[in-house]
């Protein structure tokens, strides 16, 4: 059976404070951690305040990005060793907001879903289309190249630890969801390619569905057979509204 995940991306929200004030919302809501895991992602600058105060909880931590490299000169950047010895255990990568914004290619993500699982962090791997693509038929061929691009060279050991977001770009911040068929359409078609490039493990990889996710369509997007949670944006920014998906799963 899958592992069924609800991750909240906080994105570059909350101050320190407000991030703790968010995480006391959600402690004691969490669950076993097992059947439904629950990953917040906030903002590096509270990602030590917030494992401190998750420690001990079933709720898991995770970063927005990371970078490629182990160390050395790359101003600004931070390193899979830096958030592993904070508690970090996931960390998104190649969320469409930094393939849009800072550039953020197939390779690019390949290097860092590579250190990532190297070093000992899960990667939650974000693909996903734009409504162009969507509009001229090309969905398949664009999520396919990105799950081919991002996970080139990984083995299928490595392939057990991963989890993949599919975030179709023109559902993201715009409170348009996907039907939960059309969704569940791409995620047959991305387990079906992840199957065809690393064999049997897809069956165990939980993909996750991005894209204006909240209380109100959660669960029947989670009853989607290859839907195995969610990565949320701005529903996770509220601990009733992020509390109200973990209910409803
Ligand atoms: C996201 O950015 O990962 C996301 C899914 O955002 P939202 O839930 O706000 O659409």
């Amino acid at each position: 059976m899958r592992q069924t995940i609800i991750a909240g991306n906080w994105k570059m929200n909350k101050t320190n404070d407000e991030a703790v004030e968010l995480i006391q919302g959600l402690l004691g809501h969490e669950g076993d951690g097992e059947k439904v895991r629950m990953i917040v992602c906030p903002p590096y600058t509270a990602l030590c305040d917030i494992s401190r105060a998750i420690n001990g909880s079933k709720i898991y931590l995770g970063a927005q990005n990371v970078y490629f490299e182990e160390s050395g000169a790359y101003t600004g950047e931070i390193a899979p060793s830096m958030l592993l010895t904070i508690g970090v255990s996931y960390v998104i990568i190649g969320h469409s907001e930094r393939r849009e914004y800072f550039s953020e290619t197939d390779q690019i993500v390949n290097d860092k879903v590579r250190l990532a699982l190297k070093s000992g962090l899960i990667p939650i791997v974000c693909v996903g289309e734009v409504l162009e693509d969507r509009e001229n038929g090309k969905t398949e061929e664009v999520v396919g190249a990105q799950i081919d691009g991002s996970l080139k060279g990984l083995n299928g050991d490595q392939m057990k630890k991963v989890v993949i977001a599919y975030e179709p770009v023109w559902a993201i911040g715009t409170g348009k969801t996907a039907s939960p068929e059309m969704a569940q359409d791409v995620h047959r078609f991305i387990r079906d390619r992840l199957k065809n490039n690393f064999g049997d493990v897809a069956e165990k990889i939980s993909i996750l569905y991005g894209g204006s996710m909240k209380g109100s369509n959660a669960a029947e997007l989670i009853a989607q057979p290859d839907i195995d949670g969610g990565l949320i944006g701005g529903a996770s920014l509220k601990a009733e509204e992020f509390l109200k998906i973990i209910n409803a799963v």
